[in-house]
């Protein structure tokens, strides 16, 4: 049986915006928006998948990424919070507990379907 940090992240869409830099060559660079379930990004805010290459991690908080070289110890946080900031933003109407119950209703769900 795989170990369970190992599981991917799920990426549940990629919506490309018109703000990344398009360049002549037909590439667009920069912007793309990665719509996570929320158990995915609840590992990365905890520290147990890379932000950048969204490799898992065994332990929580690596000094670096070992796929990618992303500083996750010290960068992580920063990072996850300019980009995640809005999405994960709990509510004034949202209870931190229900919160924390719907994300582990989540998280069991992913492992049933996993
Ligand atoms: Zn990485």
């Amino acid at each position: 049986m795989a170990e369970r940090w190992r599981r991917p992240a799920n990426v549940i869409e990629i919506e490309q915006t018109n703000q990344g830099l398009w360049l002549p060559d037909g590439r667009v660079q920069g912007q793309v928006i990665l719509h996570m379930s929320p158990g995915t990004v609840e590992r990365i805010r905890l520290g147990y998948m890379c932000v950048k290459c969204l490799e898992p991690f065994p332990v929580a908080w690596p000094r670096l990424c070992h796929v990618c070289g992303c500083r996750v110890r010290t960068e992580q946080a920063e990072y996850f919070a300019r980009e995640f900031g809005g999405e994960v933003h709990v509510g004034p109407s949202t209870s931190i507990d229900e919160e924390v119950e719907r994300m582990h209703e989540e998280v069991e769900r992913e492992q049933k379907e996993g």
